[in-house]
C-alpha cells in the first residue's frame, strides 16, 4: 500500500494531474494521464518487461491500435521518442482537427497497389469514429465537402485517445529511444528505458513530414533490417514552387487566392488556388501535388464554372474592356494582371475570332510546369512508404514476417486532403489492433 502512494505521488509530480490518477487496478496500471503526458519514469526494473504488443510511434495510428488490441485483453505498450504523444494531431485542421471525411472511399487514396486500403477503410469508418468522437462529448461540425473539424480544439481528439488507451490498460511511455530491435520468439526492443520483449511489434511512427513535430525514418529502417521494399517517400499535400523565370512572372499575382480547378492526367481538383511568393499553394495545388511528377505540367482552368469562349463571344462587339469583363469573375487585381501578363487589354471588339479562342484556351488551360515541391518542412504528409505488396490487407502484418506490423502513414497508403489521412491512421491501425 506504502508502495502504492509513492507510486501516485511520483505520478502526481510528473504530470501535476493527480485527480487523474486512479488506484492501480487490474492490469489497467494507472488513469492515463490527460494532455499527452506519459509514464516515461515508470520503468520496470525487470531486465525484459513481457508485453504481448509493443507499439513504437504514439500518434494517431499507434494510439488507436494499441486501444483496439487493449480492448482485446492484450498487455500494450506505446513506445513515443517525443515527449509527448499525437503532436500530429494536435497541430492538425489548423488547431481543430480535420478527424474523418464523411465520404472516405478507396478513390480518395494514392498508393502503388489502389485495392490494398479498401478491407481496412471497410472495417473501421468515419461513422465509427464519429461515434466515438460523439460518446466522448466532443462536438464537431462539417466545414466543407465533407471535413469533419472539432468546435473546439484538436486537444481534445488527444485526451479521447489517452481516456481510451486508459480505459483499454495501455501504457504509453514518453522520451524512448529505440536502440535495437532483434527478432528471436518474438521482437526484442531494446531502448533508453531497457528492454520490452513482445510477440506482435507494430510500428506506427509515420513518414517524413515536418521533422521538429517527432518525424524520423525509422519506420523505413525497420523495414529494410527486415528486407521489405520500400516505396520512395516523398512530400505530399505541399505547396509547388516554380522557375525563377515564372515566379518573376507570376510575382504581381502573389497573394491572391481564386477558386480554380487543377489536373494533372484525369485527376483534377477544383478549390482554391493561392498564388505566393515561392510558388503555388491553397487547398487545389495541395491535393494536385500528390499527384505531381518531377517535369509534368499542371494544368489550371482559372474560370471553371464559365464556358470562356461563350462568354466572350457574347459581349464581342461591347466596349467593355477585357481586364474590365476578367475582373466581374475574378480578384480585380487578379484580372489587371493577368492581362498585362498574358495580352494587354482592350475593348472586346477589337479581339478577332482566333484571339478570343486563344484568350479562352489560355483562361482554361493555363499550363504550369512546377519546379518543385517545398519538400518534407512544408509536406503535411509523405508519400510512399512500406509497400503493401509486403502486407496483409486485413491485418497489416509483413506477409514475410509474422508478428510485425506497418500501420498509418508509414504504409505507402496516402489521403488527399480533407481527413482522410486520419481515417487511414484510425483504419489501419484498427485493423492492426484486431490483430496483434
Ligand atoms: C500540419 C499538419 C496538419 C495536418 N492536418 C491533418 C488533418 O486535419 N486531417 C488529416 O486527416 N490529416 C492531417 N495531417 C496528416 C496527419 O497528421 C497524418 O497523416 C497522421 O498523423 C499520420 O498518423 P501516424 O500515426 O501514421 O503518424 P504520426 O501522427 O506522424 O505519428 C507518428 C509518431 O511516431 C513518433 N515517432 C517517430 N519516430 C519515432 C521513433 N524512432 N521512436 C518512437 N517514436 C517515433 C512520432 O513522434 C509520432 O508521435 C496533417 C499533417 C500535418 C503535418
Amino acid at each position: 500500500m506504502r508502495k502504492h502512494h509513492r507510486t501516485v505521488a511520483v505520478l502526481s509530480k510528473i504530470f501535476d494531474a493527480p485527480s487523474i490518477l486512479s488506484p492501480l487496478k487490474g492490469r489497467a496500471k494507472f488513469k492515463a494521464p490527460l494532455r499527452g503526458a506519459c509514464t516515461s519514469n515508470l520503468i520496470s526494473q525487470d531486465p525484459i518487461s513481457n508485453q504481448d504488443v509493443v507499439v513504437i510511434g504514439g500518434g494517431a495510428a499507434g494510439l488507436f491500435c494499441a486501444i483496439a488490441a487493449g480492448k482485446r485483453g492484450r498487455r500494450v505498450l506505446v513506445l513515443e521518442h517525443a515527449d509527448r504523444v499525437g503532436k500530429k494531431i494536435a497541430i492538425s485542421g489548423g488547431g481543430r482537427c480535420n478527424f474523418t471525411n464523411i465520404y472516405t472511399g478507396p478513390a480518395n487514396f494514392l498508393s502503388a497497389n489502389p485495392h490494398f486500403c479498401k478491407s481496412a477503410l471497410a472495417r473501421y469508418t468515419p461513422g465509427d469514429f464519429m461515434g466515438l468522437v460523439e460518446n466522448h462529448g466532443i462536438r464537431y461540425h462539417e466545414k466543407k465537402l465533407g471535413q469533419l473539424f472539432c468546435d473546439q480544439s484538436s486537444q481534445q481528439i488527444i485526451d479521447m485517445l489517452l481516456s481510451e488507451c486508459a480505459d483499454a490498460g495501455v501504457e504509453i511511455r514518453c522520451g524512448s529511444q529505440v536502440r535495437r530491435i532483434n527478432r528471436e520468439n518474438g521482437f526484442t526492443i531494446e531502448t533508453n528505458q531497457g528492454s520490452f520483449h513482445a510477440g506482435s511489434l507494430v510500428i506506427a511512427t509515420g513518414g517524413l513530414s515536418i521533422a521538429p513535430l517527432g518525424a524520423t525514418d525509422f519506420g523505413y529502417g525497420i523495414a529494410r533490417q527486415f528486407g521489405l521494399k520500400i516505396e520512395p517517400p516523398r512530400p505530399a499535400l505541399v505547396p509547388l514552387t516554380l522557375s525563377p523565370t515564372v515566379q518573376r512572372q507570376l510575382s504581381p499575382l502573389s497573394g491572391i487566392s481564386l477558386d480554380a480547378s487543377v489536373g494533372i492526367e484525369g485527376t483534377e481538383f477544383r478549390e482554391n488556388i493561392l498564388i505566393t511568393h515561392r510558388g503555388l499553394s491553397g487547398p487545389a495545388i495541395l491535393q494536385i501535388s500528390l499527384y505531381w511528377e518531377t517535369g509534368t505540367p499542371i494544368v489550371i482552368n482559372l474560370l471553371p464554372d464559365e464556358d470562356i469562349l461563350n462568354m466572350l463571344q457574347d459581349r464581342q462587339l461591347s466596349e467593355i474592356e477585357l481586364a474590365n469583363l476578367l475582373a466581374q469573375h475574378w480578384p480585380r487585381r487578379f484580372a489587371h494582371a493577368w492581362c498585362d501578363l498574358y495580352l494587354p487589354s482592350r475593348p472586346l471588339k477589337q479581339f478577332n475570332d482566333g484571339q478570343l479562342s486563344e484568350i479562352a484556351e489560355k483562361i482554361r488551360r493555363l499550363q504550369i510546369t512546377p519546379a518543385g515541391t517545398e519538400g518534407f518542412k512544408k509536406a503535411e504528409v509523405t508519400a510512399g512508404g512500406v509497400a503493401t505488396s509486403e502486407l496483409s490487407s486485413q491485418t497489416m502484418e509483413a506477409k514475410r514476417i509474422p508478428g510485425l506490423y506497418f500501420i498509418g502513414e508509414v504504409v505507402d497508403v496516402t489521403g488527399q486532403l480533407g481527413g482522410y489521412n486520419f481515417q487511414w491512421a484510425w483504419a489501419s491501425g484498427y485493423a492492426a489492433g484486431q490483430a496483434v
